[in-house]
């Protein structure tokens, strides 16, 4: 819509479209007194999303008004909808003075929220962070990524070829992706597709691109440093993420309406400083998500126990990005062991109990920064940083050496001076939930807003003690002093007293039987306490302001002090795990080794204890420079995938400084962990699984070290038989000899056992399980050598496969057996078994063939009936 057309428009729509047109991709919400509208196609959209109701007005250029609205004091509910559904919206205030404006009144949008810029705590989820990034497809197939939670302090910044781009954007896991408006259809195709075949589900906002600046980036970064150089943060020669960072901090900066005071910090994170956990294996492992997609049980679900929002989410993002380097592992390690104290009765308790309840500082420093705050959680600051205070006292009492992680926490969780006090003296100790109401600043801070209200709760007293002394100074007995809304204040006299009115006395209104006078000091009250109420809220507002612009300098301690304190919480949390769960704390060494003794999956045991209250089969690995591979054979449902992903987890635990569940646990260098595992939801995706799993087998053949891990669960299986052989066995030699990697190779291939008679670094595996009967027992332990049989029928009758199929089977596997042993002639697998085994008896029937029912006692009936159903 061009300025020309608004002409024809009437006034206000005139407004509403100007402003519309700055925000052509976003729903914008117009404050019309106590309602936010929409129009024409934001309305249709909003109507649809939200299921409000869509209505005409008027008429502005010829056309119907297309309108919908909602009302203001639920707006949050609204908006959360919008963002969980990916759309973004401006809000847009009157911001101008009703009373004197001519034509409408003036608005601006003084807000935009978006899913990745959220910081309302209302729309934000406790346990997770909404992330803005920003990714610049530089030349070289290369890309600059710099990505910040508006309610953080740090700008990430990251670089990376764009083949990567897909492990980054899953790992940053962001909530909105801004890119170029300027890229080339190929790189927008390849980011479109991420969003469909990757894990989260994020938001696209296409921006100018001249937005995405190196030059301006860098001055950008250096502003809100406060810096002259970004060297000391070895961030000064990462041109492409400085244009990324330009565009992330145009856009949230946009957003908020403000700059972004409180992001001081920038952390550059290289690709070798963390452990490499590609998509798959983040996925594969259950780290966050289970594979159907659900929060729990996962290994985070199981360590979060967490007291604070900020701590589970510092807990996740421990996880997800373990350090190569092994120094913070044990430096948290350390403080535990100081937390848990010599016999595990130690500080940790008495910290969660108060941290328990603590708010959330972290985002109330941001919201503060950004002038969004409430009253409420200012006073929630106020009791969280008493709660800090304490915090801080009981680790000094710990006595942490200098320099440690503790000794730092208790230093940053002393509290800024003052901070508390002006808090305390500015706000109510309860006060309402917005400025605008009133009654949020403390009595006593200010004596003009103690003055307006005191007209207002004085009011009645002044009333009766004027009316007393006029009482007295006219002799009119039955004088009285009174208000209403359209006359104001006055006195009324009956008619036979008004011979007594003195002459300051004005008349205001005659009734039949009275007149209503005025006098000078109750015409100077009755101004005072109209306005009073009005001024009041406008004091307040602006002492609220000032109190605002009194925190500011407080933004960087109170930044420090919400990490130290989500720190701490997951210590304590890490701690508290490792004592009820009874895990040990891993050694690390610089010998290449993965050595865990009695090592436990930490989900699957919880689960376990949970349902069944059946204990777990603690297994041991030994994995160094001289067994680098282990050929894993046994049954299936004989645990080779839950010893498999254990050996994972307890190494990802380790490398984030968290105990493990072992017994003892020693670990060497780890730069990646790959896993290859075939999962059910591959089917979802395009590629058909046998590509997919060939795609991963080959990523992690061409990235894996002799530093890495990597998993691989029945490599081969999505093709035919001898195809899925030969490639198993080019994978394992390929993983021997070239790669060099840690790697457990769980096949169903026995072939495979001979793989370790002509390589020397691999051996030979299995999976235990014991027959019975007919049936099979697992025992779920790993022991030397190969699997004798894959036991495959017996698992099938256990999964209640009929009894036909099963002798089929079975016949089949005899043939198959002796064919393979003999010659290689063709076995017929269709071909029906003999005749007698096909009708052979079942063990029921023969079970049931056995009873004699005249000679059973009802006891030995019932008995048997149990017995005969327990073979079903
Ligand atoms: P596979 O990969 O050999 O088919 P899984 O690893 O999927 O077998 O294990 C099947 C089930 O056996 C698991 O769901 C778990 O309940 C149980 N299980 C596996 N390992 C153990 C163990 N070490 N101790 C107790 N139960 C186990």
């Amino acid at each position: 819509m061009s300025a020309l057309d608004l002409s024809a428009h009437t006034p206000m729509m005139a407004q509403y479209l100007g402003i519309k047109a700055e925000f052509p991709d976003t729903l914008v919400f117009y404050r019309m007194g106590d309602f936010y509208e929409l129009f024409f196609a934001d309305a249709e959209k909003a109507a649809s999303l939200l299921d409000i109701t869509l209505t005409r007005r008027g008429q502005s250029a010829g056309q119907p008004v297309v309108m919908a609205g909602v009302p203001f004091h639920s707006v949050e509910t609204y908006l959360a909808r919008l963002i969980k559904l990916g759309e973004s919206v401006a809000l847009c205030e009157q911001v101008g003075d009703v009373a004197t404006a001519k034509g409408p009144v003036e608005r601006k949008v003084v807000r935009v929220v978006t899913p990745g810029t959220l910081t309302d705590t209302e729309l934000l989820p406790d346990k997770s962070e909404a992330i803005l990034l920003a990714v610049h497809q530089a030349p070289k197939n290369r890309c600059g990524l710099a990505w910040l939670s508006v309610t953080q302090g740090v700008v990430h910044l990251a670089e990376c070829a764009q083949d990567e781009l897909a492990d980054w954007v899953d790992r940053i896991s962001p909530s909105e992706l801004l890119a170029s408006a300027g890229m080339t259809p190929t790189f927008e195709q390849k980011l479109r597709s991420l969003k469909t075949t990757g894990r989260g589900s994020w938001a696209l906002a296409l921006r100018p691109d001249f937005q995405f600046d190196a030059g301006l980036g860098q001055r950008k970064l250096l502003e809100q440093l406060q810096a002259a150089s970004l060297a000391a943060w070895s961030a000064d020669a990462l041109a492409d993420a400085h244009a990324a960072a330009a565009a992330l901090l145009t856009y949230a900066e946009h957003t908020q309406g403000r700059s972004l005071p409180h992001v001081q910090r920038v952390q550059v994170q290289r690709s070798d400083a963390l452990i490499d956990l590609p998509a798959s294996t983040r996925r594969n492992l259950e780290l966050t998500q289970t594979l159907r997609g659900e929060d729990s049980p996962t290994l985070f679900s199981l360590l979060d126990t967490c007291m604070t929002g900020m701590g589970s989410r510092l807990l996740k993002s421990w996880l997800l990005s373990p350090p190569r380097d092994r120094q913070a592992a044990v430096d948290r390690l350390q403080a535990q062991a100081v937390l848990r104290g010599e016999s595990g009765a130690g500080a940790w308790s008495g910290l969660r109990e108060q941290l328990k309840g603590a708010s959330d500082v972290e985002r109330i420093t941001a919201r503060t920064a950004l002038r969004q705050v409430r009253p409420r959680e200012l006073v929630a600051l106020r009791h969280a940083l008493a709660r800090a205070s304490s915090l801080s006292t009981q680790l000094q009492a710990l006595q942490p050496e200098p320099g440690t992680l503790l000794a730092g926490m208790a230093r940053w969780l002393t509290p800024p001076t003052h901070c508390a006090e002006l808090l305390q003296m500015a706000l109510l100790e309860e006060p309402s939930a917005l400025v605008r109401d009133g009654g949020v600043i403390a009595d006593g801070l200010d004596a003009e807003l103690d003055e307006l209200r005191n007209i207002q709760t004085n009011c009645d007293a002044f009333l009766l003690d004027l009316e007393t002394r006029e009482k007295e100074r006219t002799g009119i007995a039955n004088l009285r002093v009174q208000f209403n809304k359209v006359h104001g204040f006055y006195i009324e006299v009956t008619q036979g007293q008004l011979d007594k009115v003195p002459d300051d006395y004005r008349r205001r209104q005659t009734l039949k039987n009275a007149e209503r006078f005025i006098t000078p000091e109750l015409k100077t009250f009755e101004d005072k306490a109209l306005s009073a109420q009005e001024r009041a809220l406008a004091r307040e507002k602006w002492l609220y302001e000032g109190l605002l612009d009194q925190l500011q300098p407080f933004v960087p301690a109170l930044t420090a002090l919400a990490q130290a304190m989500a720190s701490l919480d997951v210590l304590c949390a890490l701690t508290e795990r490792s004592l009820t769960l009874n895990w040990c704390a891993p050694e690390f060494t610089k010998e290449p080794c993965i050595e865990i003794r009695q090592g436990r999956h930490p989900v699957v045991e919880a689960r376990l204890a949970e349902m069944s209250g059946a204990s777990f089969i603690a297994n041991d690995t030994v994995l160094g420079n001289k067994q680098r591979l282990q050929i894993i054979t046994g049954p299936n449902m004989g645990g080779k995938s839950t010893y498999m992903r254990q050996v994972a987890l307890i190494v990802l635990l380790a490398s984030i400084g968290s105990h493990v569940p072992a017994s003892r646990c020693r670990l060497g260098p780890i730069d990646a962990i790959h896993t290859r595992i075939g999962a059910a939801d591959d089917l979802a995706n395009a590629q058909s699984t046998f590509m997919l799993e060939m795609t991963e087998a080959a990523q992690i053949l061409h990235s894996a070290t002799p530093h890495s891990l990597v998993l691989m669960d029945e490599i081969g299986r999505g093709t035919s038989t001898f195809d899925g052989l030969a490639l198993a066995s080019g994978i394992a030699t390929h993983l021997h000899n070239k790669t060099q990697a840690f790697a457990l190779f769980a096949t169903h291939y026995f072939e495979l056992t001979e793989f370790p008679a002509t390589h020397t670094a691999a051996v030979n595996m299995h999976v235990s399980a014991a027959e019975s009967g007919a049936s099979i027992v697992f025992l779920h332990e790993l022991q030397p050598g190969p699997a004798s049989k894959s036991y495959g029928v017996q698992v099938a009758r256990l999964a209640g496969m009929p009894a036909a199929v099963l002798n089929h089977a079975r016949h089949a596997l005899s043939a198959l057996e002796a064919g393979a042993t003999e010659s290689r002639q063709q076995v017929d697998l269709f071909a029906a078994p003999p005749e007698a085994e096909a009708a052979g008896p079942s063990p029921i029937e023969a079970a049931l063939a056995q009873i004699n029912p005249d000679a059973l006692s009802p006891r030995e009936a019932l008995d048997a009936l149990y017995a005969l159903q327990r073979l079903l």
